[in-house]
């Protein structure tokens, strides 16, 4: 079940949008060769409660920490560690979800670390174009087919791929509802968009196969073929003058 958010729901939800960025963005701000990623979780965590928050994927099925970490070939899930310290040229997806006054915001970022290569930069700016270009979609009367299918569409003809076992989701009162929100689809189809309906936009975009696997840690989800993987997020809602990001400062 879709459920729609009131206005005075929307600016909890900003405010929660507004703290899942700022932590994203100091998180960001400590990616450098020789850090860890337990330290940089350490950094989301802080920064969360000091706001009166909580963070939404600690505990979260029995995720085990604040912020998904992702490096090179992982593309989601990434739980952060003591020992692994971050390099030259990682490229470090971090996801951080708040949770402010009963509801969440949730948002993503690929890093790079310290001077990465060319393939790596053309990675990570496809994809976050590939988000934006998915925002723009994301009015009152599209369809979610048509948020997937600009996505794919500018992907694709970058040969990279679109992962398709994860997915955006809903976000609310819950930091998973409905509708699914596929990073792929068809113009025109699938659920219709209306105002109050708030999803998070998530392209996870590989630069080769799209076929992922999942580590026997239970989370951690990697390219199947070793190739590199970006992920960015932004949490949207959709109101009669069109897609209003949330997860945003200003
Ligand atoms: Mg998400």
């Amino acid at each position: 079940m879709i459920v729609l958010k009131t206005s005075r729901e929307l600016s909890v939800m900003r405010k929660a949008g507004q703290i899942s960025q700022k932590a994203l963005r100091l998180a960001g701000e400590a990616v450098e060769p020789g850090v860890s990623t337990w330290e940089i979780d350490r950094i989301v965590r802080q920064y969360i409660e000091k706001e009166g928050a909580t963070p939404s994927f600690l505990n979260y099925g029995g995720f085990p920490a604040s912020a998904c970490i992702s490096v090179n070939d992982v593309v989601i899930h990434g739980i952060p560690s003591k020992g692994e310290i971050l390099k030259k040229g990682d490229i470090v997806g971090i996801d951080v979800g708040a949770c402010y006054k009963g509801y969440h915001g949730d948002n993503a970022w690929t890093f790079p670390c310290g001077e990465i290569g060319e393939e790596a930069r053309a990675l990570l700016d496809a994809t976050e174009k590939a988000l934006f270009l998915g925002i723009e979609q994301a009015r009152p009367g599209n369809r979610l087919g048509d948020v997937g299918h600009a996505i794919q569409e500018y992907v694709e003809a970058r040969s990279y791929s679109v992962v398709r076992e994860f997915i955006g989701h809903g976000v609310g009162a819950n930091l998973h509802e409905d509708p699914s929100v596929p990073n792929y689809g068809t113009p025109g189809r699938g659920v219709r968009l209306m105002p109050g309906m708030v999803i998070a936009i998530e392209p996870m975009v590989n630069q080769k196969g799209h076929k992922v696997r999942v580590l026997p840690d239970g989370w951690t989800v990697k390219t199947k073929d070793g190739g590199l993987s970006a992920h960015f997020e932004h949490t949207v809602a959709i109101t009669p003058d069109g897609p209003v990001i949330l997860t945003r400062l200003d």
